[in-house]
């Protein structure tokens, strides 16, 4: 089954938060779950690498990211979509560890767990450090224009976007992109 890996915050759920600590602040992006379920629909399986410092911080412990990503499994469901797994940093960049993005640690990971060959994988968010990450970890960088990314266009990116990044409008352009990349 091929593998999508997407970012969570500013990706699948609005990001206009500093940390989202409880349920009640994950907001899905209008249509990105539907984008989810397109994929799925055409075979795909799609795995969340998200950062959660706010873990390491002391801002929310691990049952209420449980119950964030309860809230969002059953969202995803209600659209006819499915997030097979969420790899999750809960360090600080003190921490020193190897999965916070841009390291490449959580998608190495991912690749492991799911026996994908990641130099096939497409990595798709909305931030230059989950690129970087991509990068690093051999798979596809796919930049999403929306939430702080939407500032840019296509003739002006972010600077230190890793040099085979490719750009999209947004989750349902990646999608289109994803099952039918000949006709992008
Ligand atoms: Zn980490």
């Amino acid at each position: 089954m091929p593998l999508v890996v997407l970012d969570r915050d500013g990706t699948l759920n609005v990001d206009d938060l500093a940390f989202i600590t409880s349920a009640e602040d994950w907001i899905p992006i209008p249509g990105a779950l539907e984008a989810v379920a397109k994929l799925n629909e055409a075979g795909w399986r799609v795995v969340v690498a998200t950062n959660q410092s706010g873990l390491g911080r002391g801002l929310f412990d691990v049952a209420t990211l449980n119950d964030v990503h309860k809230k969002m499994h059953k969202l995803l469901a209600s659209v006819g979509a499915r997030v097979d797994a969420v790899f999750f940093c809960p360090h600080t960049l003190s921490d020193g560890c190897e999965c916070r993005k841009p390291l490449p640690g959580l998608i190495t990971r991912i690749g492991e767990r799911f026996g994908a060959q990641l130099s096939k994988v497409p990595v798709a968010g909305n931030t230059v450090r989950h690129m970087q990450a991509a990068y690093a970890a051999g798979g596809q960088p796919h930049l999403l224009l929306v939430g702080k990314s939407a500032q840019y266009t296509r003739d002006n990116l972010p600077p230190d976007l890793p040099p085979n990044t490719t750009v999209h409008s947004d989750l349902h352009a990646f999608a289109d992109y994803v099952l039918n990349p000949s006709k992008v």
